[in-house]
C-alpha cells in the first residue's frame, strides 16, 4: 500500500462529513472514489493534503504520517493534486502555469532570486525545460506561451494536471478531471491518465461521476455516502453491489 487511511474522521459543526472511512490504494494502481454530492469525496482529498486535519484517523504515505503536515509539505512529500473547481493563474502563460508547480522541488535561496544569479538563472532554464516536457506530456504542445484564461476548459484541466506532474509527485488526486467534457474530450483524459501510471509510474487516485471513465479506467473503486464507506471492489463487483444501486 502506498497511502493507508484509517478511521479518519470530520466534521464542520453538525455535519459529519467524513465517517470513519478506512482507505488502502495500491502502489502504481488507477483507482477512483465515487458517491453522490456532498458524500464526502472532496472532503476526503482536503484531509490528505493537508487543508483540513482529520479530528481522528490516520493517514500514512509512503511510509510515513501525513497528519499534521501543511499542503506544501504533503505535497513535498509526494503527493500533487487538482481541484474540482479549476485554480490556474489566469494572466499567466501555460508554460507558467506548469513551471510553478516545481516550487517545491526548487532549492533556490532569495538572494540568488532577487540578484538573478548564475544559479538562478540554470535553475529556471531546468524548470523552462521541465515545464516544456509536461506541455507536450499532457497534450497542449504549441499553447505554452497562451494565456490560461484564453484556453478552452478541457485545456485547462491538462494545465491543472501538468502542474501537478511538475512536482514529481508519487500519487496525484484528481478531482472530478472530466466535469464539463464532451465524451470526446472525455477518452482523451482516460489515454492521459493511463499515461501518467504507465510511462511516468504514478499512481492515480480519481474523484469522478462519469461512471463510463469510472468503470472504463478504475482498476479499484472505493463508493462513499453520506461520508461513510459502503463498499470497495472490481468495476465489476461495484456495478452488482446492491447498495451501491441503491
Ligand atoms: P460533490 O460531488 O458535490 O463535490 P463531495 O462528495 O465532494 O460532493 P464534500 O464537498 O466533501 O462532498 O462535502 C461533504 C459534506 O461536507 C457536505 O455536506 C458539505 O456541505 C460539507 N462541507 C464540506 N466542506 C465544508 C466546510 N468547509 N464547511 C462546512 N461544511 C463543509
Amino acid at each position: 500500500m502506498l497511502l493507508k487511511v484509517n478511521n479518519l474522521v470530520k466534521s464542520f459543526g453538525g455535519i459529519r462529513a467524513v465517517r470513519d472511512v478506512t482507505i488502502g490504494i495500491s502502489e502504481g494502481s488507477i483507482s477512483s472514489i465515487i458517491g453522490p454530492n456532498g458524500a464526502g469525496k472532496t472532503t476526503f482529498f482536503n484531509l490528505l493534503t493537508g487543508i483540513y486535519k482529520p479530528d481522528q484517523g490516520s493517514i500514512d504515505f509512503n511510509g510515513r504520517s501525513l497528519i499534521g503536515l501543511r499542503p506544501d509539505q504533503v505535497n513535498k512529500a509526494g503527493i500533487a493534486r487538482t481541484f474540482q473547481s479549476i485554480r490556474l493563474f489566469g494572466n499567466m502563460t501555460v508554460l507558467e502555469n506548469i513551471m510553478v508547480g516545481t516550487h517545491s522541488r526548487l532549492h533556490i535561496s532569495l538572494p540568488h532570486t532577487l540578484l538573478r544569479t548564475r544559479r538562478f538563472k540554470e535553475q529556471e532554464r531546468l524548470v523552462q525545460e521541465k515545464a516544456g516536457m509536461l506541455l507536450k506530456f499532457a497534450g497542449l504542445s504549441g499553447k505554452g506561451d497562451e494565456l490560461r484564461k484564453n484556453l478552452p476548459y478541457g485545456d485547462q484541466r491538462r494545465i491543472e494536471i501538468a502542474r501537478a506532474l511538475a512536482s514529481d509527485p508519487k500519487l496525484i488526486l484528481l478531482d472530478e478531471p472530466t466535469a464539463g467534457m464532451n465524451p470526446q474530450e472525455s477518452a482523451e483524459a482516460m489515454s492521459l491518465f493511463r499515461k501518467i501510471r504507465d510511462e511516468l509510474g504514478i499512481t492515480v487516485v480519481l474523484i469522478e461521476h462519469d461512471i463510463r471513465v469510472v468503470m472504463g479506467i478504475s482498476e479499484h473503486i472505493d463508493v462513499l455516502d453520506y461520508g461513510q464507506k459502503i463498499a470497495e471492489g472490481t468495476p465489476g463487483e461495484i456495478q452488482a453491489n446492491p447498495l451501491v444501486l441503491d
